[in-house]
């Protein structure tokens, strides 16, 4: 069968194709330990499984409205007003099956061929894959290690053009774990309100933050009107395999984004979205227990990878990633990937499945138990001796 041209161009998430080798490797027999998937190991907490349970059987088991059910369209206003700090109505809230879509179909409907779209890089390796497929040019703003990872604001300057339609931002950040202060935001904001270009928050990890505030650029000046926020509840509420995700916009740009979802899947499941109701409305102390838990395991692994043999890792700011520094080892980043996978049975992800720019790093999720993550560090110790040695 000849796919049509575009396919070529859609890129993919490494973390699922490493996650399917373990697998296979765990058929064979072997025990892998699983650091490359970002998901909290921590189950979803009682009352939202039960908020599902009555939804199912009261029946919400039919179609609702594509843009989502009015009752969680309304909570997530709610929620977003609270939190961001900016009068926020149902009418700017799309629901999506996780959050995953709302990049998609914001790049797609606001890129024209020929477009630029910055993003970071490394990064959340869908937005240069969505970009290239849409036919935009993707414009990387290297994200270093010795800025903390932060946007380098005075290239985010230069890189800007006639032709940047969107500016992808993430913060806290896959996979660096790198968080923009209030100083970085303020700037990325005025540089995108006085040239009227819109910005993609993707906030999905900001209940994962260890240090310092959170800042949302939606509350910055000329942005209200600029800024399509992304947030859900794979990560903050351990939903991972719900799929539930929600887009923040101006409402003409909803519109289009629901027709998206029209064509598309049609909506989102619907006693889902009842449960997302309960998990924005119920108690929130299972999510400050699992962040305070992240937290201590962040110190676990970081101290553990220091003490690694060719290995240095900053103490990341937020998410629940480690981003360890490996150039020292003189290998690439795959090919120590590859070494931890088949030697010693830890699954990680090479900085390089996040872009270019994060060669010289490895990607390990530190949402595991912390037996496992002393298990993970004990395993990787000789592999990187030999490859010191
Ligand atoms: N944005 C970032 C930066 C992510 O890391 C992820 C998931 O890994 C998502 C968005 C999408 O999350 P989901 O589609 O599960 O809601």
């Amino acid at each position: 069968m000849n796919v049509a041209q575009r396919m070529s161009r859609l890129g993919t998430e490494s973390a699922f194709e490493v996650l399917a080798r373990a697998k296979a490797l765990e058929r064979q027999g072997k025990q892998i330990i699983h650091l490359e998937i970002g998901e909290p190991d921590f189950d979803t907490p009682a009352h939202i499984k039960e908020a599902a349970k009555r939804a199912l059987d009261a029946g919400a088991t039919h179609y609702g409205p594509s843009a989502g059910l009015p009752e969680l369209r309304e909570a997530i206003a709610k929620h977003v007003t609270q939190t961001r700090g900016v009068p926020v109505s149902p009418e700017e809230v799309v629901v999506t099956p996780g959050a995953k879509p709302i990049m998609f179909f914001v790049i797609m409907a606001l890129t024209n061929e020929g477009d630029e779209v910055i993003y970071p890089n490394p990064g959340f390796p869908i937005y240069e894959s969505v970009i290239n497929f849409v036919g935009g040019v993707p414009v990387p703003i290297p994200l270093r290690e010795a800025s903390g990872f932060g946007f380098d604001l005075d290239l985010f300057e230069r890189r800007l053009s006639s032709r940047t339609k969107l500016i992808i931002i993430n913060s806290p950040e896959n996979p660096t774990g790198g968080v923009l202060d209030r100083e970085q935001i303020e700037r990325v904001a005025a540089l995108a309100a006085s040239r009227g270009i819109p910005v993609l928050a993707d906030e999905i990890y900001r209940r994962f933050l260890y240090d310092g505030e959170f800042v949302s650029i939606m509350g910055m000046p000329g942005m209200r009107e600029r800024t399509i926020l992304l947030d859900g509840f794979s990560k903050s509420y351990a939903m991972t395999g719900w799929r539930l995700g929600y887009g923040v916009m101006p409402e003409p740009l909803a519109e289009h984004i629901t027709r998206l979802m029209v064509n598309s899947a049609s909506c989102t499941a619907s006693f889902v979205q009842l449960a997302g109701v309960a998990a924005l409305q119920g108690d929130d102390a299972p999510v400050e227990r699992m962040v305070a838990e992240f937290r201590r395991r962040r110190d676990i692994i970081v101290d553990g990878l220091n003490a690694l043999p060719g290995v240095t890792c900053a103490r990341p700011r937020g998410a629940f990633y480690a981003f360890p520094n490996i150039t020292r080892t003189g290998r690439k980043s795959s090919e120590v990937a590859e070494r931890l996978l088949n030697e010693a049975g830890v699954a990680v992800l090479g900085g390089t499945a996040f872009g270019e720019y994060g060669e010289g790093y490895l990607r390990l999720s530190y949402a595991n138990s912390e037996t496992n993550l002393r298990l993970a560090l004990e395993r990787m110790r000789p592999v990187f001796a030999a490859l010191a040695g």
